[in-house]
């Protein structure tokens, strides 16, 4: 399968069923499906190189404070907005909260506004600002999944798992194959990488309250082991034969980056998939989920931004007005705690794109 294809469809099955092979938060018992409180796609982690290490599924583990942020607002909310001196009650003065030139302050203070968190207004002639409530403690866990289709094709593998377990920006790290693990396979990644074999043929397995739920597409065959997410760490900025290049991390700017991760990943969610405008496209579902673009013509899921339009042999354009409506945010209010209308404020970016 298709890396693209193979994403996507674990990413519902995440949503569904929960992060497998976690152990229990006091260590002692069988570990089981954690919660996967937000799942999203396509997310970087890096903190020096930017761009550099970009992660293909994240999942936030609900912490203490969850609903009140899912309240709080849909979108992402800026780092600088959550950082900034401004209480909840009090109006105080734009300049004064943020740490840089005016302009700039005003606009984060803008950009804290638009996502919901802060609210603006003028007194003598100054723009005030103060939250719309106050941020909460909503991160219990960061878990980052790498997904590899074909272990044959393992690409940057190696690399990538190096620098999620020398980073520990992560909690957990895991690699999902549909290959067949061997031991050779273990070996080339770090010990605390964990490792899922997912075969999407158990088409049976149920993660959405059956009756008689059977066996996960999910098989755990490494648990990932706890990396050290508070502490400092080492950012594996290039790899090659004989020669690794590393940057020191601060466990403040871990924190940070974090946090930056976490809003991002609450913001994003993981249906962020283009819809083919073509009338070979029809919806194809994984386990909660029914909107996944499938192709008849190639007879797979396809990445509409990369793969359809007038270059492919079996592109046949919908009329305009003929396109079906999806709502992609609509599915995500139906299946998760997230919901559109955080804030009292819609988002408005709710129905799937056309390519
Ligand atoms: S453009 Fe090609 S890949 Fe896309 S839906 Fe149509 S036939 Fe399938």
């Amino acid at each position: 399968m298709r890396e693209f294809g193979f994403e996507l469809r674990l990413c519902a099955r995440l949503e569904a069923g929960g992060v497998p092979g976690l152990a229990s938060d006091d260590g002692a018992g069988e570990p089981g499906n954690a919660d996967a409180g937000v799942v999203a796609r396509q997310l970087g982690t890096s903190v020096h190189a930017a761009g550099g290490r970009i992660v293909d599924t994240v999942c936030v583990l609900p912490g203490p404070e969850f609903e009140t942020r899912v309240a709080l607002a849909s979108d992402a909310i800026p780092l600088p907005a959550i950082e900034a001196e401004v209480g909840v009650g009090r109006f105080r003065r734009v300049t004064s909260v943020f740490d840089d030139p005016p302009e700039r302050a005003r606009r984060l203070a803008e950009r804290g506004r638009e996502a919901g968190f802060l609210e603006l207004d003028r007194q003598n002639g100054q723009t005030v600002v103060r939250q719309t409530g106050r941020y909460p403690d909503w991160v219990g866990g960061l878990v980052g999944v790498e997904n590899k289709p074909d272990l044959g094709r393992p690409g940057d593998l190696e690399w990538q798992t190096r620098h999620d377990a020398s980073l520990g920006v992560l909690d957990y790290a895991v690699v999902a194959t549909e290959s067949h693990v061997t031991r050779a396979h273990l070996n080339r990644l770090p010990d605390a990488v964990g490792v899922w074999r997912v075969n999407f043929e158990n088409e049976d397995a149920s993660t959405s309250g059956a009756d008689d739920p059977v066996d996960s597409p999910i098989e755990v065959i490494r648990k990932p082991e706890r990396l050290d997410s508070a502490g400092p760490g080492l950012e594996v900025l290039d790899s090659k034969p004989g020669r690794t290049d590393v940057r020191p991390v601060t466990a403040d700017a871990k924190a940070r980056q974090r946090l930056r991760i976490a809003e991002r990943a609450f913001g994003k969610g993981w249906r962020t998939y283009d819809l083919p405008a073509c009338t070979e496209h029809e919806s194809a579902a994984e386990a909660d989920t029914e909107t996944l673009p499938f192709c008849a013509y190639k007879d797979r899921l396809v990445d509409a931004a990369a793969e359809c339009g007038p270059e492919c042999p079996g592109y046949n354009p919908v009329d305009d007005e003929k396109a079906p409506v999806t709502d992609l945010d609509a599915e995500r209010e139906r299946n998760t705690a997230w919901r559109a209308d955080a804030g009292g404020r819609r988002r408005q970016s709710g129905l799937g794109r056309f390519t």
